[in-house]
């Protein structure tokens, strides 16, 4: 069983795939309270959904690829058993985790998009630093960053860790409505930063605070 907080058809807003069609499945709950958490409505609200009702749900859309999403995905131990079924049913599986969980247990498969918590979200402290060493190739990284500050410390960790190395692309978020993205802009053009911009996209398609998109 999982405790599902919805399922929905949208347009994909955030990494490589922005712009996409997708499928996702928001798992409730979350241990962590970022200052800027766009989904805090999925920390207690759901309902338990078996992983049949979960997967013909998303059978229903009829759309290639899914992402898990949350709250936190990975506080729920049928998030495994959901993510094997939903590859060997074909479909492309991604999986957007906080970065405070290890990512080991997540099937190779699956396209992980991992967050490095910045000061700004008050929660860096709780970063899981050993996911940098499990990312594979196909993996993302992103950064919510919502100040100079935030930006820096982004900088830092993608030269310490040598991030663009590591995965498929390291995303630099500005928090919406918070940081213009012009400014975050010029500031990776002038450090030449070897990472990809990625703002909210479903966020400027539907009104910012709309569920369910
Ligand atoms: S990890 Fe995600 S869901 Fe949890 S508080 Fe932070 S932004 Fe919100």
């Amino acid at each position: 069983m999982l405790t599902i907080n919805e399922i929905f058809h949208s347009i994909q807003g955030e990494s490589t795939r922005a712009g996409e069609p997708c499928v996702f499945v928001r798992l409730t709950a979350c241990d962590l309270r970022c200052s800027w958490c766009d989904t805090a409505y999925a920390f207690h609200e759901g309902s338990k959904r078996s992983l049949d009702d979960v997967v013909a749900t998303v059978e229903q859309y009829g759309c290639p690829t899914v992402e898990i999403t949350g709250g936190e995905p990975l506080l729920q131990e049928d998030v495994y058993p959901l993510m094997d079924r939903l590859l060997t049913g074909g479909y492309t599986v991604m999986l957007e985790t906080g970065g405070h969980r290890p990512i080991d247990r997540v099937p190779a498969a699956v396209v992980k998009i991992v967050d490095v918590k910045c000061p700004g979200s008050g929660e860096s402290h709780r970063n899981c630093w050993s996911n940098l060493a499990a990312l594979a190739p196909h993996d993302e990284v992103k950064f919510v960053v919502k100040d100079r500050e935030d930006y820096e410390f982004a900088r830092e960790i993608i030269a310490r860790y040598d991030l663009p190395s590591k995965c498929a692309s390291v995303l630099i978020s500005p928090v919406h409505g918070v940081l213009d993205s012009r400014t975050v802009s010029e500031w990776m053009l002038a450090d030449r930063l070897p990472a990809r911009l990625q703002l909210q996209l479903h966020k400027f398609i539907w009104a910012p605070t709309t569920r369910g998109v």
